[in-house]
């Protein structure tokens, strides 16, 4: 029996309704199209009057009660933002492919970040009317604080991910500066507002974890309690490989997000988004709940791979699980 959902049944704000666009936002994601395409913006445009939930996006910010804490982590953004990177040095730093890639992983050392990986661009990435020279994709993870996160969608919850937010600007805008002191130009990206490229895809190529049914990553090591950064560079690095550890396979008997989300956003199936079958949140049954909270986060809190030390046995689990039989082991049989 699912626990009983405290924020069942949900009627959402009319103010927040008489804001919607006439285009649902699932049309604008691609959801049921079989070709691949570049992406469309849908929410945290840079410019809200860009985009067609614009008046949704404002009224985020607007309508919520100024909550002291999760005000003074915001007011902490606009300098992080602001702050000049250094500039492109004319004389360049060679290293081997896995040297560079050796000398990124040093900021997980310094607490900058949690994760880093690099991935190769692919354009179905990068953002209808944007482009990028950059070849490669620096992936950047920061872990939210497991406490804070878990009473989402309180403001709590919300003060963290605002906080994240800001360690990964901080920290994608340091190693832009780094790669550009040794002469290789960078451009940081920083969430939540969009940039030019998805996030979720070059981090799921480089290994930070596997598609949740939630439509957030997965990883052992911190579940879905983390946020991303990104720097577009052409640095030769050498590419961290994908990871998968049976994420996919145990959302499909699990359904502790389904049972959680207010709104019945998170479905039980997979489905076709631009081209690719896949988890999918329903973002027209998401945003109303999404935009009333600030910015929502329970099912990345549920979820139990985001219990702090459940993920790396779960995966050590179905890895035993999933290894061939050896010759002369009947203890499957
Ligand atoms: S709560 Fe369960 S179904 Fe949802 S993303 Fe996590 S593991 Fe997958
Ligand atoms: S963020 Fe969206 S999908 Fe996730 S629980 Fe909240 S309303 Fe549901």
């Amino acid at each position: 029996m699912p626990k009983k959902n405290l924020h069942r049944p949900f009627t959402a704000d009319p103010e927040m309704l008489a804001r919607l666009p006439d285009i649902t936002g699932n049309e604008i994601n691609g959801v049921g199209e079989e070709q691949v395409r570049q992406p469309s913006m849908v929410y945290w445009a840079p410019d809200p009057d860009d985009i067609a939930f614009g008046k949704v996006q404002k009224w985020f910010y607007k309508h919520e009660p100024k909550d002291p804490e999760l005000m003074k982590v915001r007011a902490r953004r606009g300098p992080i933002l602001e702050a000049p990177v250094p500039d492109l040095v004319t004389d360049r730093t060679e290293r081997a492919p896995h040297d560079w890639t050796a000398a990124l992983e040093s900021f997980v050392e310094t607490g900058d970040c949690e994760r880093v990986g690099v991935a190769r661009m692919r354009p179905e990435w990068i953002f209808d009317h944007h482009e990028t020279k950059f070849s490669n994709v620096i992936m950047l993870g920061v872990q939210h604080n497991y406490n804070r996160l878990k009473s989402a969608p309180d403001q709590v919850a919300g003060t963290d991910v605002s906080h994240q937010y800001n360690r990964a600007a901080i920290a994608a805008k340091k190693v832009a500066g780094w790669l550009r002191q040794q002469g290789w130009d960078a451009e940081p990206v920083c969430g939540p507002m969009v940039g030019k490229i998805l996030m979720i895809p070059p981090a799921l190529e480089c290994g930070f974890g596997e598609l949740g049914k939630h439509g957030s990553l997965i990883n052992p090591e911190f579940g879905s309690g983390f946020r991303l950064g990104a720097v577009l560079t052409d640095a030769p690095f050498a590419i961290t490989p994908k990871r998968e550890f049976g994420v996919d396979d145990f959302c499909s008997r699990c359904r502790v997000c389904e049972d959680a989300c207010p709104t019945f956003a998170i479905k039980p199936k997979k489905e076709m988004v631009r081209g690719e079958y896949k988890w999918y949140v329903d973002f027209d049954k998401c945003i109303p709940f999404f935009a009333e909270t600030s910015g929502c986060a329970i099912c990345i809190a549920v979820c139990p791979w985001t219990l702090p030390g459940v993920g790396l046995k779960l995966a050590a689990k179905l890895a035993r699980r999933d290894k061939p039989l050896q010759r002369g082991d009947t203890s499957k049989s």
